[in-house]
């Protein structure tokens, strides 16, 4: 361990990102300390991974899977903190001094906005939680003028070819997409598609909840929201392209004309080392590219009658605050049932569509106030409402 390493909280430690950023760690143990780990109950790869990085704490916010591997940690001399509430606070420890917000869902959200108000630095793929507290969160980034790095890959992309220029001389972003695994088929059979054609995408390995929103296209509107909060840049300047090789990442055009872009091989380990070292750069883990192996890269306009929910990405930023939140919620507990086999792919795209086109009269007389969120608890409440509408629209199926 470094005397002079960073301290990081690693939030979602046992996901597909919280294990990237183990992989990169594991590369400069001079330059990273390992502090806390947090999951919600995969504890045994909670404590595989505590007894290599020896953190000084450990949370699992399952109290099931909390209760059968405390014993693991007792023999460790790891602190284990079961309450599902303990985040917001592991991640003010004095100790820490980044916050990696790895974690999947609006769950992230709550800790997130404590580290920020704790003047932590952020390095963050949790986009659930940038989308539905928005403003309200980079008020208070900028408040606190705390790092706040991007680690989904084409908001990192978008982060280092801004620095080709100056803000004002930006005309528009361009965040690719690969198409996923429904690119070249016709609507209907997507909407036939089985759960293991929908869990097949064709260039990233990823979590279940963000591989079936690449399946709806619902990642890349997530991300279309994600860097106008980040990039504080407004909706038409945001943009998303087709790009099946996932080679390119994102790009930036000037004024003058040139666009600036991002390319490397698809793996996570590169924005995560880039979230933890910009503006320097380290020789890195992922492999460098070899474009003449490649030969071709393919771009195109998305399909909006294949993936109509992209649209949704920009009309729910040219409504209120809570309608991003909206389409987030609907989406997130929509995909949870089809996860859980309770729908099929099908119904969840109709579901999905159903759900945010009435999101106007699901949120009349819900009881949560349309006025620019105070505190985190408005945009809770908010969110609580549409996953209780959406839960209700599951109910007749
Ligand atoms: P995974 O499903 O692989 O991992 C999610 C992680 O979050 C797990 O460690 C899980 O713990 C933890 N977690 C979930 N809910 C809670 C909770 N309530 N309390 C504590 N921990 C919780 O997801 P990914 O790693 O794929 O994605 C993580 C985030 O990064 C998502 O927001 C995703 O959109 C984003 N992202 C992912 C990319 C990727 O390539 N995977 C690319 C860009 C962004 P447990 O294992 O115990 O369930
Ligand atoms: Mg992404």
């Amino acid at each position: 361990m470094g005397e002079d390493a960073k301290n990081l909280c690693v939030l979602g430690s046992t996901g597909s990102i919280g294990r990237t950023v183990l992989r990169v760690v594991r590369q400069y143990p001079d330059k990273y300390n390992v502090v806390v780990l947090a999951a919600h109950s995969s504890g045994d790869v909670l404590l595989e991974q505590a007894s290599e990085f020896r953190p000084k704490v450990c949370a699992l916010t399952d109290q099931g899977a909390a209760l059968k591997y405390c014993g693991g940690f007792n023999k460790l001399g790891i602190e284990l903190l079961a309450e599902e509430d303990c985040l917001p606070v592991v991640v003010a420890f004095t100790e820490v001094d980044s916050v990696v917000c790895a974690m999947s869902g609006v769950a992230g959200l709550a800790p997130m906005e404590s580290a920020v108000r704790a003047g932590k630095e952020i390095l963050f793929a949790n986009k659930e939680a940038l989308v539905a507290g928005g403003n309200y969160v980079m008020r208070q980034v900028r408040g606190k003028a705390v790092r706040f790095m991007p680690i989904d890959s084409e908001h990192s992309a978008i982060y280092q070819c801004l620095l080709a220029g100056k803000r004002d001389e930006v005309s528009s972003i361009t965040l690719t997409a690969s198409g996923g695994p429904f690119l070249r088929s016709s609507r209907e059979e997507m909407h036939a598609a089985t759960k293991e054609q929908v869990m097949a995408h064709p260039t990233w390995e990823m979590g279940p909840e963000v591989t079936v929103n690449s399946a709806t296209m619902m990642n890349k509107a997530l991300e279309v929201i994600e860097a106008r909060f980040l990039f504080d840049l407004p909706p038409d300047k945001i943009r998303v392209v087709i790009h099946p090789q996932s080679i390119v990442h994102g790009f930036v055009e000037f004024v003058d004309g040139s666009a600036i872009a991002q390319l490397s091989k698809p793996d996570m380990a590169l924005a995560v080392q880039y979230a933890l070292t910009a503006p320097e750069r380290l020789p890195g883990v992922v492999e460098p590219l070899d474009l003449t192996a490649l030969g071709r890269l393919e771009f195109m306009e998305p399909d909006m009658e294949l993936f109509p929910v992209l649209s949704y990405a920009y009309e729910a930023l040219e409504g209120g605050w809570w309608e991003p939140v909206a389409l987030n919620a609907i989406n997130e507990t929509l995909v949870g049932a089809f996860l859980r086999g309770e729908i099929s792919f099908g119904t969840l795209l109709k579901l999905v569509c159903d759900c945010f086109e009435k999101r106007s009269k699901a949120a009349g007389g819900s009881g949560f106030s349309t006025d620019e969120p105070e505190r985190l608890d408005d945009i809770l409440k908010a969110h609580s409402v549409f996953r209780d509408f959406a839960l209700s629209a599951l109910d007749g199926h």
